[in-house]
């Protein structure tokens, strides 16, 4: 029996309590009504935004007057706010203490058609004013939707740390750059190329102030590396045992990056949320015993996606190297033409031995370990296996997919002459909150697990260095 390729649809947006947008006011006509230091707070922002203020405060405050004289696109008229003042204006701002009034202001500005906002009036408002990172053009906006402004200005004190100052010279490179990157020649797959290249840029040099230099070197980079590659690209990724901690940099980088995502099974779905939420997202499971889909057919969909262009990830289990035929997925990539990286991962044995708190390697007791399969394409105990050293009493031997050949494994490694007391340990989900050790030694685990029900992948560790 064999499964086709699924394509998992992208998740929805979770619950969102509003929806943040930035207003483009640049130019435009935005009231203000209050004479406080918060209506003045208002009325500056929507000045730094480039709007025309006009602040109605019969009794404006020292800090008011202060903002209208250095402003000079906000003129402050010291009187009432009426109705038709609001006519035509982009935006309604106020700070009122009085409710009837903060009311009327609301029915006023509703009633020419203009979006309003009343400081500490959720109810009475259209829209709520976040906190502010301001590395403009690049401006971050935080909200709790007015369950605890104190706290949206601490996590916006803790975007500040993190978002570099030299990241607003970096957005305004990007964007004097955009006309010369749409008129560099290069296609829609080596711009989005060059904008990635971009940001690497970005984030590794916080300090530079970036450059034309630096457009030109960019795009000659960009220009290379797209005659060089057929342009789609495989990246195998290793996802790493389970706990999604576990996985590169270098395949966090990778996956998000992609466009395409070819998953396994025993991929975390921890890391798969990783990917982009546009991403493409595709399960190619292979199960031990149940119906997987054929090599073949994931070998051809890679190739596929790849020659169309596309920035395909192979997202596999623990590292892609190890148990996870790689060789024929790489082998036809090339054969395409097509360029394949390889990002390594953690695989299973190294989290078991984690979860055991043992090293696998000791100097007087181990000398070599030995990853095997205990389980052949047709699911039986393979027999070319070189049981000497299987039973090697100085090595120290992780089993992967050995949990149905366990007994056999067991009775073989015995009779070959292991010492029945040498230490054995099945880990089931290692790395995972679900983790589950059964220790015993070579003789009695197959025993010991057999009156277990195991659920997720297991991992099998034998050795006189296990002992610790
Ligand atoms: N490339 C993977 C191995 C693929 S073969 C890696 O490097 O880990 C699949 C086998 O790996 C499973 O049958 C099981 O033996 C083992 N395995 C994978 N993840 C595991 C985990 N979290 N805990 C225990 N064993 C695991």
């Amino acid at each position: 029996m064999t499964r086709k390729p699924d394509e998992v649809p992208a998740e929805l947006m979770q619950e969102l309590a509003t929806l943040p947008v930035f207003y483009a006011l640049e130019g435009r006509r935005v009231v203000v009504a209050g004479g406080s230091d918060g209506a003045a707070w208002k009325a500056d922002l929507a000045a730094a935004a480039g709007a025309q203020v006009d602040i109605f405060a019969a009794e404006p405050c020292p800090r008011l007057k202060a903002v209208a004289v250095a402003r000079p696109h906000l003129t402050l008229i010291v009187r009432g706010w009426r109705a038709d003042d609001l006519a035509g204006a982009a935006m309604a701002l106020a700070v009122i203490e009085d409710d009837a009034e903060a009311q009327a202001f609301r029915d006023a500005a509703k009633a020419h058609g203009v979006p309003v906002n009343l400081t500490d009036r959720p109810a009475l408002s259209d829209f709520l004013m976040g906190a502010i990172v301001n590395r403009s053009p690049l401006v971050i906006g935080v909200s709790t939707s007015g369950a605890a402004p104190a706290f949206a200005q601490a996590v916006r004190a803790r975007v500040e740390t993190l978002i570099p100052a030299s990241f607003s010279a970096w957005t305004k490179a990007a964007r004097a750059f955009r006309p010369r990157v749409m008129a560099s020649g290069l296609d829609f797959f080596a711009r989005r190329d060059f904008w990635r290249r971009f940001t690497r840029e970005a984030f590794a040099r916080i300090e530079h102030a970036p450059q034309d230099s630096d457009l030109d070197a960019l795009l000659e980079e960009t220009r290379r590396a797209d005659e060089a590659s057929a342009r789609g690209r495989v990246t195998l990724v290793g996802a790493g045992p389970g706990d999604p901690e576990l996985l590169t940099l270098k395949g966090l980088r990778a996956l998000v990056g992609a466009d395409v995502v070819l998953f396994d099974d025993l991929v975390p779905a921890a890391v798969l949320d990783l990917a982009r939420r546009e991403a493409v997202r595709i399960n190619v499971g292979k199960r031990g015993y149940a119906p997987s889909v054929k090599q073949e057919e994931i070998t051809a969909l890679l190739v596929k996606l790849a020659k169309e262009g596309k920035n395909v990830v192979r997202l596999k289990g623990g590292d892609p190297m190890i148990f996870g035929r790689a060789n024929e997925e790489i082998k036809a990539i090339r054969a395409a033409g097509l360029e394949a990286e390889i990002v390594p991962g953690v695989t299973a044995a190294l989290a078991a031995a984690a979860a055991l708190e043992v090293s696998l390697t000791n100097r007087d007791t181990a000398r070599r370990v030995q990853f095997v399969t205990a389980h052949t394409s047709d699911g039986k105990f393979p027999e070319d296996i070189d049981w000497r050293a299987l039973a090697d009493s100085r090595a120290t031997t992780a089993v992967y997919m050995g949990n149905r050949t366990l007994p056999a494994l067991s009775k073989r490694l015995l009779e070959e002459g292991m010492d029945p007391a040498t230490p054995a340990f099945l880990v089931e989900r290692a790395s995972t909150p679900q983790q589950r050790i059964i220790a015993g030694t070579i003789h009695d685990l197959p025993q010991r697990v057999a009156q277990e029900t195991l659920e997720g992948p297991c991992l099998v560790l034998i050795g006189a260095t296990l002992r610790g």
